[in-house]
Protein backbone atom coordinates (compact mmCIF):
# COMPACT_ATOMS: atom_id res chain seq x y z
CA UNK A 1 0.00 0.00 0.00
CA UNK A 2 1.15 3.50 -0.75
CA UNK A 3 0.47 7.05 1.18
CA UNK A 4 1.38 10.57 0.91
CA UNK A 5 2.26 12.66 3.67
CA UNK A 6 1.12 15.82 4.38
CA UNK A 7 2.35 17.88 7.32
CA UNK A 8 0.81 20.94 7.89
CA UNK A 9 1.94 24.03 9.72
CA UNK A 10 3.32 27.61 8.56
CA UNK A 11 5.73 26.94 11.70
CA UNK A 12 7.47 24.06 9.08
CA UNK A 13 7.63 26.43 6.30
CA UNK A 14 9.77 29.39 8.08
CA UNK A 15 11.86 26.99 9.75
CA UNK A 16 10.92 27.64 12.82
CA UNK A 17 10.20 23.73 13.71
CA UNK A 18 11.77 20.72 12.49
CA UNK A 19 9.68 18.48 11.16
CA UNK A 20 9.74 15.21 13.30
CA UNK A 21 6.06 13.69 12.67
CA UNK A 22 7.07 12.51 8.85
CA UNK A 23 9.78 10.81 9.88
CA UNK A 24 8.37 8.99 12.38
CA UNK A 25 5.73 8.27 10.40
CA UNK A 26 7.51 7.08 7.53
CA UNK A 27 9.27 4.45 10.15
CA UNK A 28 6.18 3.53 11.26
CA UNK A 29 3.81 3.27 8.44
CA UNK A 30 7.21 1.12 6.80
CA UNK A 31 6.83 -1.23 9.61
CA UNK A 32 3.53 -2.53 8.62
CA UNK A 33 4.24 -2.35 4.92
CA UNK A 34 2.68 0.81 3.98
CA UNK A 35 5.01 2.77 1.79
CA UNK A 36 5.37 6.38 1.91
CA UNK A 37 5.68 7.61 -1.39
CA UNK A 38 6.11 11.39 -0.87
CA UNK A 39 5.47 14.19 1.85
CA UNK A 40 4.46 17.81 1.63
CA UNK A 41 4.81 20.49 4.16
CA UNK A 42 2.17 23.44 3.39
CA UNK A 43 1.10 26.47 5.44
CA UNK A 44 -1.66 26.68 8.10
CA UNK A 45 -3.81 27.67 4.85
CA UNK A 46 -6.86 26.37 3.63
CA UNK A 47 -6.42 26.74 0.17
CA UNK A 48 -2.72 25.47 0.57
CA UNK A 49 -4.04 22.37 2.36
CA UNK A 50 -7.50 21.34 -0.36
CA UNK A 51 -4.51 21.70 -3.18
CA UNK A 52 -1.79 19.40 -1.35
CA UNK A 53 -4.09 17.05 -0.24
CA UNK A 54 -6.20 16.91 -3.25
CA UNK A 55 -3.06 16.19 -5.38
CA UNK A 56 -1.92 13.91 -2.78
CA UNK A 57 -5.33 12.01 -3.29
CA UNK A 58 -5.30 12.10 -7.23
CA UNK A 59 -1.84 10.97 -7.32
CA UNK A 60 -2.03 7.87 -4.54
CA UNK A 61 -5.69 8.07 -3.45
CA UNK A 62 -4.34 7.83 0.33
CA UNK A 63 -3.07 10.56 2.36
CA UNK A 64 -1.93 11.62 5.93
CA UNK A 65 -2.25 14.32 7.19
CA UNK A 66 -0.72 16.18 10.85
CA UNK A 67 -1.33 19.32 12.32
CA UNK A 68 -4.19 21.91 12.20
CA UNK A 69 -6.52 20.26 14.25
CA UNK A 70 -6.47 22.12 17.27
CA UNK A 71 -9.27 24.69 18.50
CA UNK A 72 -7.51 28.15 17.21
CA UNK A 73 -7.95 30.45 13.96
CA UNK A 74 -5.30 28.82 12.29
CA UNK A 75 -6.13 25.05 13.02
CA UNK A 76 -8.06 24.58 9.07
CA UNK A 77 -7.09 20.89 8.57
CA UNK A 78 -10.99 19.80 8.99
CA UNK A 79 -12.52 22.29 6.93
CA UNK A 80 -9.92 22.03 3.85
CA UNK A 81 -10.55 18.14 3.19
CA UNK A 82 -14.01 18.21 4.24
CA UNK A 83 -14.16 20.98 1.23
CA UNK A 84 -13.05 17.99 -0.84
CA UNK A 85 -15.00 15.15 -0.12
CA UNK A 86 -18.15 17.98 -0.77
CA UNK A 87 -18.96 16.48 3.36
CA UNK A 88 -20.36 19.04 5.64
CA UNK A 89 -19.14 19.50 9.03
CA UNK A 90 -21.61 18.67 11.99
CA UNK A 91 -21.18 18.70 15.79
CA UNK A 92 -20.21 15.53 17.32
CA UNK A 93 -21.89 14.54 21.18
CA UNK A 94 -19.28 12.06 21.57
CA UNK A 95 -16.15 13.56 20.99
CA UNK A 96 -17.58 16.68 22.55
CA UNK A 97 -18.49 14.45 25.99
CA UNK A 98 -14.87 13.26 25.61
CA UNK A 99 -13.81 16.87 25.84
CA UNK A 100 -15.23 18.30 28.42
CA UNK A 101 -14.73 14.97 30.46
CA UNK A 102 -10.75 15.16 29.82
CA UNK A 103 -11.14 19.09 31.00
CA UNK A 104 -13.01 18.05 34.09
CA UNK A 105 -9.96 15.37 34.97
CA UNK A 106 -7.71 18.46 34.80
CA UNK A 107 -10.17 20.55 37.28
CA UNK A 108 -11.17 22.98 34.30
CA UNK A 109 -13.93 23.87 31.84
CA UNK A 110 -13.63 24.18 27.78
CA UNK A 111 -13.58 27.12 26.11
CA UNK A 112 -16.24 28.23 23.52
CA UNK A 113 -13.28 27.47 21.35
CA UNK A 114 -12.76 24.03 22.38
CA UNK A 115 -16.32 22.95 20.68
CA UNK A 116 -14.74 23.62 16.91
CA UNK A 117 -12.76 20.35 18.26
CA UNK A 118 -15.84 18.56 18.20
CA UNK A 119 -16.75 19.10 14.91
CA UNK A 120 -16.14 16.61 12.26
CA UNK A 121 -16.71 16.03 8.44
CA UNK A 122 -19.50 14.25 7.53
CA UNK A 123 -19.02 10.50 7.05
CA UNK A 124 -15.44 10.53 8.80
CA UNK A 125 -14.70 7.89 11.35
CA UNK A 126 -13.23 9.39 15.11
CA UNK A 127 -9.91 8.37 16.16
CA UNK A 128 -10.75 8.97 19.78
CA UNK A 129 -7.67 10.58 21.64
CA UNK A 130 -7.29 9.91 25.12
CA UNK A 131 -3.59 12.18 24.73
CA UNK A 132 -5.39 15.50 23.95
CA UNK A 133 -7.97 17.43 22.42
CA UNK A 134 -8.43 17.16 19.02
CA UNK A 135 -9.13 14.01 18.05
CA UNK A 136 -7.75 12.28 14.80
CA UNK A 137 -10.16 11.54 11.56
CA UNK A 138 -10.63 9.11 9.04
CA UNK A 139 -12.37 10.07 6.08
CA UNK A 140 -13.17 7.63 3.47
CA UNK A 141 -15.08 8.41 -0.37
CA UNK A 142 -14.88 9.54 -3.48
CA UNK A 143 -11.91 11.23 -3.92
CA UNK A 144 -9.97 8.22 -1.65
CA UNK A 145 -8.77 7.87 2.18
CA UNK A 146 -7.33 10.59 4.33
CA UNK A 147 -6.58 10.32 7.82
CA UNK A 148 -5.98 13.60 10.23
CA UNK A 149 -4.01 13.39 12.89
CA UNK A 150 -3.07 15.97 15.52
CA UNK A 151 0.52 18.27 15.27
CA UNK A 152 1.20 17.67 18.74
CA UNK A 153 4.01 14.45 17.77
CA UNK A 154 3.02 12.80 21.32
CA UNK A 155 -0.58 12.49 20.60
CA UNK A 156 -0.25 12.38 17.08
CA UNK A 157 2.29 9.10 17.58
CA UNK A 158 -0.25 7.68 20.35
CA UNK A 159 -2.87 7.90 17.91
CA UNK A 160 -1.01 6.36 14.93
CA UNK A 161 -0.32 3.23 17.02
CA UNK A 162 -3.50 2.90 18.64
CA UNK A 163 -5.86 3.62 16.13
CA UNK A 164 -4.49 4.07 13.20
CA UNK A 165 -1.32 1.29 12.71
CA UNK A 166 -4.02 -1.34 13.51
CA UNK A 167 -6.24 -0.35 11.13
CA UNK A 168 -3.82 0.22 8.40
CA UNK A 169 -2.36 -3.10 8.91
CA UNK A 170 -5.14 -5.12 8.21
CA UNK A 171 -5.38 -3.99 4.70
CA UNK A 172 -1.84 -3.48 3.87
CA UNK A 173 -2.24 -7.40 3.39
CA UNK A 174 0.13 -10.37 4.82
CA UNK A 175 3.85 -9.40 5.94
CA UNK A 176 5.47 -6.78 8.11
CA UNK A 177 8.05 -4.89 8.10
CA UNK A 178 10.05 -4.96 10.66
CA UNK A 179 13.69 -3.87 11.98
CA UNK A 180 15.48 -4.57 15.01
CA UNK A 181 18.89 -2.22 16.01
CA UNK A 182 22.45 -3.33 17.52
CA UNK A 183 24.15 -0.49 19.08
CA UNK A 184 27.93 -0.37 18.73
CA UNK A 185 30.63 2.26 20.49
CA UNK A 186 33.81 3.29 20.67
CA UNK A 187 34.75 2.02 17.29
CA UNK A 188 34.96 3.66 13.91
CA UNK A 189 32.35 2.82 10.87
CA UNK A 190 34.47 1.76 8.61
CA UNK A 191 35.99 -1.06 11.38
CA UNK A 192 32.40 -2.16 12.25
CA UNK A 193 32.19 -2.74 8.23
CA UNK A 194 35.42 -5.11 8.50
CA UNK A 195 33.45 -7.59 10.80
CA UNK A 196 30.39 -7.56 9.61
CA UNK A 197 30.65 -6.98 6.02
CA UNK A 198 31.46 -11.13 6.18
CA UNK A 199 28.18 -12.13 7.96
CA UNK A 200 25.89 -10.18 5.29
CA UNK A 201 24.97 -13.03 2.96
CA UNK A 202 24.44 -14.96 5.70
CA UNK A 203 22.13 -12.79 7.09
CA UNK A 204 19.76 -12.84 4.16
CA UNK A 205 16.82 -12.49 3.25
CA UNK A 206 16.94 -9.22 6.25
CA UNK A 207 18.89 -6.47 4.52
CA UNK A 208 21.90 -4.43 6.80
CA UNK A 209 22.17 -0.62 7.42
CA UNK A 210 24.86 0.89 8.99
CA UNK A 211 23.76 4.56 10.86
CA UNK A 212 26.43 6.37 12.06
CA UNK A 213 25.76 8.60 15.08
CA UNK A 214 27.84 10.96 17.58
CA UNK A 215 27.39 8.17 20.13
CA UNK A 216 28.23 4.93 17.88
CA UNK A 217 27.15 3.27 15.05
CA UNK A 218 24.07 1.41 14.70
CA UNK A 219 23.42 -1.61 13.02
CA UNK A 220 19.65 -1.64 11.91
CA UNK A 221 18.55 -5.36 10.13
CA UNK A 222 15.11 -5.08 8.46
CA UNK A 223 12.98 -7.94 7.77
CA UNK A 224 10.97 -7.42 4.59
CA UNK A 225 7.18 -8.53 4.16
CA UNK A 226 7.64 -11.60 6.32
CA UNK A 227 5.36 -13.17 8.29
CA UNK A 228 5.57 -11.56 11.81
CA UNK A 229 7.02 -14.39 13.68
CA UNK A 230 8.92 -15.22 11.13
CA UNK A 231 10.05 -11.95 11.06
CA UNK A 232 11.22 -11.63 14.89
CA UNK A 233 12.86 -15.21 14.71
CA UNK A 234 15.52 -14.02 11.98
CA UNK A 235 15.72 -10.56 13.63
CA UNK A 236 16.94 -11.99 16.86
CA UNK A 237 19.20 -14.71 15.33
CA UNK A 238 20.70 -11.68 13.28
CA UNK A 239 21.16 -9.79 16.30
CA UNK A 240 23.27 -12.39 17.82
CA UNK A 241 25.38 -12.68 14.98
CA UNK A 242 26.06 -9.11 15.04
CA UNK A 243 26.59 -8.88 18.74
CA UNK A 244 28.56 -12.20 18.48
CA UNK A 245 31.00 -10.33 15.98
CA UNK A 246 31.93 -7.16 18.21
CA UNK A 247 31.49 -8.48 21.48
CA UNK A 248 33.37 -5.81 22.84
CA UNK A 249 31.41 -2.85 21.22
CA UNK A 250 28.40 -3.66 21.05
CA UNK A 251 26.47 -2.45 24.29
CA UNK A 252 22.30 -2.70 23.65
CA UNK A 253 19.78 -3.13 21.03
CA UNK A 254 17.02 -0.78 19.91
CA UNK A 255 16.72 2.33 21.89
CA UNK A 256 18.97 1.25 24.60
CA UNK A 257 21.39 3.98 26.21
CA UNK A 258 24.68 3.40 27.10
CA UNK A 259 23.88 4.94 30.53
CA UNK A 260 20.80 2.51 31.57
CA UNK A 261 23.71 -0.33 30.48
CA UNK A 262 26.21 0.80 32.66
CA UNK A 263 23.76 1.36 36.07
CA UNK A 264 21.93 -1.94 35.42
CA UNK A 265 25.86 -3.44 35.38
CA UNK A 266 27.04 -1.65 38.63
CA UNK A 267 23.95 -2.41 40.01
CA UNK A 268 24.44 -6.41 39.26
CA UNK A 269 28.08 -6.23 40.96
CA UNK A 270 26.61 -4.23 43.85
CA UNK A 271 28.66 -1.08 42.91
CA UNK A 272 27.89 2.17 43.16
CA UNK A 273 28.89 5.36 40.83
CA UNK A 274 30.29 8.79 40.84
CA UNK A 275 31.95 11.64 38.70
CA UNK A 276 34.45 14.05 38.26
CA UNK A 277 33.56 16.57 35.38
CA UNK A 278 35.42 18.98 34.04
CA UNK A 279 35.33 19.46 30.32
CA UNK A 280 32.09 17.55 30.05
CA UNK A 281 30.55 19.74 32.72
CA UNK A 282 27.80 17.59 33.83
CA UNK A 283 27.00 15.94 30.51
CA UNK A 284 27.70 12.64 32.28
CA UNK A 285 25.71 13.05 35.40
CA UNK A 286 23.20 14.04 33.13
CA UNK A 287 23.07 11.31 31.14
CA UNK A 288 23.64 9.35 34.00
CA UNK A 289 20.57 10.67 35.87
CA UNK A 290 18.27 10.49 32.58
CA UNK A 291 17.96 6.86 33.39
CA UNK A 292 15.09 5.96 35.99
CA UNK A 293 16.17 4.72 38.87
CA UNK A 294 19.56 5.87 38.42
CA UNK A 295 19.82 6.93 42.16
CA UNK A 296 20.23 3.13 43.35
CA UNK A 297 23.66 3.26 41.85
CA UNK A 298 24.54 6.93 41.48
CA UNK A 299 25.28 8.76 44.19
CA UNK A 300 26.28 12.20 42.46
CA UNK A 301 28.81 14.40 40.58
CA UNK A 302 31.39 16.79 40.84
CA UNK A 303 31.51 19.53 38.19
CA UNK A 304 34.79 21.10 38.78
CA UNK A 305 35.64 23.32 35.63
CA UNK A 306 38.13 25.54 37.40
CA UNK A 307 41.83 24.09 38.44
CA UNK A 308 40.54 25.72 42.06
CA UNK A 309 37.71 23.25 42.40
CA UNK A 310 39.53 20.09 41.16
CA UNK A 311 41.82 21.00 44.34
CA UNK A 312 39.02 21.84 46.63
CA UNK A 313 36.39 19.19 45.59
CA UNK A 314 37.93 16.35 44.42
CA UNK A 315 41.25 16.65 46.42
CA UNK A 316 43.54 16.91 43.79
CA UNK A 317 47.25 17.63 45.20
CA UNK A 318 48.31 20.91 43.87
CA UNK A 319 51.42 19.37 43.16
CA UNK A 320 50.13 16.62 40.64
CA UNK A 321 48.17 19.79 38.44
CA UNK A 322 51.40 21.60 38.59
CA UNK A 323 53.25 19.06 37.24
CA UNK A 324 51.40 17.50 34.87
CA UNK A 325 48.81 20.33 33.82
CA UNK A 326 44.65 20.03 33.79
CA UNK A 327 44.61 17.80 31.19
CA UNK A 328 46.49 14.77 31.60
CA UNK A 329 45.79 11.23 33.16
CA UNK A 330 47.58 11.68 35.90
CA UNK A 331 44.94 14.26 36.96
CA UNK A 332 41.90 12.54 35.58
CA UNK A 333 42.98 9.73 37.81
CA UNK A 334 43.22 11.79 41.00
CA UNK A 335 39.36 13.09 40.16
CA UNK A 336 37.75 10.12 39.97
CA UNK A 337 39.57 8.71 43.05
CA UNK A 338 38.17 12.26 44.51
CA UNK A 339 34.65 11.50 43.53
CA UNK A 340 35.19 8.19 45.13
CA UNK A 341 36.15 9.71 48.34
CA UNK A 342 34.37 12.50 48.27
CA UNK A 343 31.06 11.36 47.05
CA UNK A 344 31.10 7.51 48.63
CA UNK A 345 31.13 4.99 45.91
CA UNK A 346 32.86 2.14 44.80
CA UNK A 347 33.41 3.20 41.09
CA UNK A 348 34.05 6.77 39.87
CA UNK A 349 35.18 8.29 36.82
CA UNK A 350 37.26 11.25 35.83
CA UNK A 351 37.11 13.29 32.97
CA UNK A 352 39.30 16.49 31.89
CA UNK A 353 39.87 17.46 27.84
CA UNK A 354 39.77 20.62 25.80
CA UNK A 355 36.94 20.65 23.43
CA UNK A 356 37.22 23.77 21.99
CA UNK A 357 37.66 25.74 19.94
CA UNK A 358 40.47 27.31 21.69
CA UNK A 359 42.76 25.64 23.99
CA UNK A 360 44.78 23.13 21.56
CA UNK A 361 48.08 23.24 21.31
CA UNK A 362 50.86 20.80 19.88
CA UNK A 363 50.48 18.28 22.61
CA UNK A 364 47.58 18.78 23.27
CA UNK A 365 45.21 19.19 20.36
CA UNK A 366 41.59 20.40 20.55
CA UNK A 367 39.63 17.29 21.23
CA UNK A 368 42.22 15.86 23.86
CA UNK A 369 40.27 14.17 26.63
CA UNK A 370 41.82 12.58 29.67
CA UNK A 371 40.18 10.02 31.52
CA UNK A 372 40.39 8.60 35.19
CA UNK A 373 38.12 4.84 35.85
CA UNK A 374 38.02 3.77 38.87
CA UNK A 375 36.06 0.20 39.97
CA UNK A 376 36.74 -0.86 43.61
CA UNK A 377 40.31 -1.62 43.75
CA UNK A 378 40.78 -1.46 39.73
CA UNK A 379 42.26 2.10 38.07
CA UNK A 380 42.35 2.26 34.70
CA UNK A 381 43.40 5.55 32.87
CA UNK A 382 42.88 6.71 29.26
CA UNK A 383 43.87 9.14 26.34
CA UNK A 384 41.96 9.94 23.58
CA UNK A 385 41.63 12.59 20.42
CA UNK A 386 38.34 12.93 19.59
CA UNK A 387 36.95 14.66 16.07
CA UNK A 388 34.61 16.99 15.73
CA UNK A 389 33.28 20.66 17.42
CA UNK A 390 32.73 21.08 20.55
CA UNK A 391 29.23 19.80 21.18
CA UNK A 392 30.30 16.37 19.52
CA UNK A 393 33.57 16.33 21.39
CA UNK A 394 32.00 16.59 24.68
CA UNK A 395 29.33 13.84 23.54
CA UNK A 396 31.88 11.30 22.48
CA UNK A 397 34.01 11.54 25.46
CA UNK A 398 30.74 11.21 27.68
CA UNK A 399 29.98 8.07 25.94
CA UNK A 400 33.59 6.78 25.86
CA UNK A 401 33.24 7.34 29.45
CA UNK A 402 30.45 5.48 29.95
CA UNK A 403 31.61 2.39 27.83
CA UNK A 404 35.38 2.10 28.85
CA UNK A 405 33.32 1.58 32.35
CA UNK A 406 30.86 -0.53 31.03
CA UNK A 407 33.74 -3.02 30.05
CA UNK A 408 35.65 -2.91 33.03
CA UNK A 409 32.74 -3.96 34.62
CA UNK A 410 31.64 -6.83 32.31
CA UNK A 411 35.74 -7.51 32.82
CA UNK A 412 35.84 -8.11 29.36
CA UNK A 413 38.95 -8.57 27.44
CA UNK A 414 41.03 -5.52 26.71
CA UNK A 415 39.17 -3.60 28.74
CA UNK A 416 42.64 -2.28 30.31
CA UNK A 417 44.73 -0.74 27.53
CA UNK A 418 44.20 3.14 27.31
CA UNK A 419 44.58 4.82 24.52
P1 LIG B 1 -3.31 21.50 18.83
O1 LIG B 1 -4.53 20.84 19.28
O2 LIG B 1 -2.22 21.45 19.86
O3 LIG B 1 -3.48 22.89 18.25
P2 LIG B 1 -2.93 20.72 16.11
O4 LIG B 1 -3.40 19.46 15.51
O5 LIG B 1 -3.67 21.95 15.77
O6 LIG B 1 -2.79 20.55 17.64
P3 LIG B 1 -0.67 22.20 15.34
O7 LIG B 1 -1.35 23.37 15.97
O8 LIG B 1 -0.44 22.21 13.91
O9 LIG B 1 -1.45 20.88 15.69
O10 LIG B 1 0.66 21.90 16.07
C1 LIG B 1 0.71 21.89 17.49
C2 LIG B 1 2.16 21.78 17.90
O11 LIG B 1 2.64 20.50 17.53
C3 LIG B 1 3.08 22.77 17.21
O12 LIG B 1 3.22 23.96 17.90
C4 LIG B 1 4.37 22.03 17.18
O13 LIG B 1 5.07 22.21 18.40
C5 LIG B 1 3.98 20.59 17.06
N1 LIG B 1 4.02 20.10 15.68
C6 LIG B 1 3.10 20.28 14.71
N2 LIG B 1 3.45 19.68 13.57
C7 LIG B 1 4.64 19.10 13.80
C8 LIG B 1 5.54 18.32 12.99
N3 LIG B 1 5.27 18.00 11.71
N4 LIG B 1 6.70 17.89 13.56
C9 LIG B 1 6.96 18.21 14.84
N5 LIG B 1 6.17 18.92 15.65
C10 LIG B 1 5.02 19.38 15.14
MG1 LIG C 1 -2.98 24.08 16.60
Amino acid sequence: MHLELVTIGTELLLGQLVDTNGPALGRALAAIGVRVVRRTAVDDEPGAIADAVGDALRRTGAVLTTGGLGPTSDDVTKHAVAGLFGAALRFDDGVWAAIEERFRRLGRTPSPANRSQAEVPDGATVLPNRWGTAPGLWLEGGPGLVIMLPGVPGEMQRLLEHEVLPRLGARAGAGVVRSAVVRTTSIAESSVAARVGPLEPGLAPLTLAYLPTIRGVDLRLTAWQLEAAEADRRLEAGCRRLEEALPENAYGRDEDDLAAVLLATLRGRGDTLAVAESCTGGLLGARITAVPGSSEVFTGGLVCYADRLKLDLADLDPALLAAHGAVSEPVASALALGAARRLGATAAIGVTGIAGPGGGSEAKPVGTVCFGWVLGETRETGTYVFPGDRVEIRERAAQFALHRLVRLARGGPGAGAGR
